[in-house]
């Protein structure tokens, strides 16, 4: 539902939350439906009482500040009133919110709280950095012939310093970058990409490094023919998790379109994977990601969005169901399964399924994360990619301080969340 005139003035730092508390079937007005009117400055006694009645909160979350909105409407969808809250300071809303909920009998819900939204958001893609950084020390290496990772440590292939991170990051900075600018172009991403391997551009340390050779190869196609539509490699052989490790601006940006416009959400993961990863494992292995994180965002329940009949799951295999290995992950394959069954490995889905078997039963981001990264292998991307997960369940906030404090080039995630968020 669209509301016009909700948000000018922070527009351009858009996250629209818009919720409906639905108000009781007003047979009479109780001593409840008073004290609620009142609380909201409504006049129960001119309408219908015999109505039901639904109450919009529309809010809109920006950077310099947050404005919300209420409109009461009856079930016919027409408007009976709407009034502004007006504008608030993030911790204004913070008190708000708290005092709606209780007045609409929301209290504990996440899904209603906006203040989560945003920490959500910004802890997917800064969860991908940090369970980057914490598994670049022992990529490679094979599990149980490294002493197990507590925190970050200096070493590893490319002989980073302490959360320092790699390609994972380096490539979600380019997509959100991209998103920030130009909006949804795919030749842009891709020549963003390049940006990287041929000049260092979003790296750690201003060099390439650990670029997989899937990348490379897709990459020097679209030096070559500009065409990022057909410079990812289509053959099944070509499966690697490079698309789902840099996937967290496309659901930071659209977990918006969850509800109401799913199979948009799905076709824009989808898009993402093409440039560099076109194999059938790698598109569905986006679809579902893409909807799991923006579930995960949207604070809904861990248990549900990992459900393989969790609605927008069933819904976007309604075009076209996922390819047979993926859909095996999404029927719970990481619930059933233990190392060294699981696997920390490059293929995208038993690096999908490890990350989704470290984070499925976590207690926080942090035993999600280190579980992932003690795999060993591949432990970069399976952190990378469960701490996209983990990140959009716990937010910002659930990352401890210490890993937030000590990642390096803070300064180069922040601006990408700046630049994906205000677009
Ligand atoms: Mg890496």
């Amino acid at each position: 539902m669209q509301f016009d005139g909700i948000g000018p003035k922070y527009a351009r730092n858009i996250m629209m939350d818009v919720y409906h508390p639905e108000f009781r079937e007003c047979i009479a007005i109780d001593a409840r439906i008073e004290s609620i009117s009142k609380a909201l400055g409504l006049e129960f006694a001119n309408y219908n009482v015999h109505e039901k009645f639904y109450l919009e909160v529309a809010t809109v979350a920006g950077l310099e500040g947050w404005e919300v909105d209420r409109i009461l409407f009856n079930y016919r969808d027409e408007v009976l009133r709407r009034f502004s809250v007006g504008q608030a300071s993030p911790p204004a809303l913070s008190q708000l919110a708290k005092s709606d909920r209780s007045i609409i009998g929301h209290n504990e819900d996440k899904r209603h709280d906006v203040m989560k939204i945003s920490d959500r958001q910004r802890g997917t893609l800064i969860g991908l950095a940090v369970g980057d950084a914490l598994g670049a020390a022992v990529e490679f290496m094979a599990p149980g012939s490294f002493e197990p990772v507590t925190d970050y440590r200096a070493g590893g292939p490319h002989g980073l310093e302490p959360g320092e991170w790699t390609d994972d990051t380096s490539m979600a900075l380019a997509l959100a970058d991209s998103m920030g600018e130009v909006g949804w172009d795919l030749d842009d991403q891709a020549r963003r990409y390049c940006d990287w391997w041929q000049e260092g551009k979003y790296s750690v340390n201003g060099h390439c490094f650990d670029i997989g050779i899937t990348v490379q190869s897709a990459l020097s196609r679209f030096s070559q023919n500009g065409d990022a539509h057909a410079s990812g490699d289509t053959a099944e052989r070509s499966s690697g998790n490079g698309s789902i490790m840099r996937l967290a601006p496309v659901p930071i940006r659209y977990a918006n379109l969850l509800h109401k416009e799913v199979d948009e959400l799905a076709r824009l993961a989808i898009e993402s994977s093409i440039p560099t990863h076109a194999s059938p494992q790698c598109l569905s292995a986006c679809r579902y990601f893409a909807v799991v994180l923006s579930g995960l965002i949207n604070g809904h329940d861990r248990d549900a969005v990992l459900a393989s009949d969790w609605p927008p799951i069933v819904e976007i295999q309604g075009p076209e169901p996922f390819h047979p290995a993926i859909a095996e992950v999404v029927s719970g394959s990481f619930r059933q399964k233990q190392p060294p069954e699981i696997q920390g490995s490059g293929y995208v889905v038993r690096s999908l399924e490890a990350a989704l078997w470290a984070f499925h039963d976590a207690g926080d981001f942090e035993e999600a994360v280190l579980r992932a990264v003690n795999l060993g292998d591949d432990a970069d991307t399976t952190g990378a990619v469960c701490g996209e997960l983990a990140g959009a369940c716990w937010g910002e906030s659930g990352i401890k301080e210490k890993w937030r404090n000590e990642l390096a080039r803070m300064d180069m995630i922040e601006k990408a969340l700046q630049s994906v968020l205000n677009q």
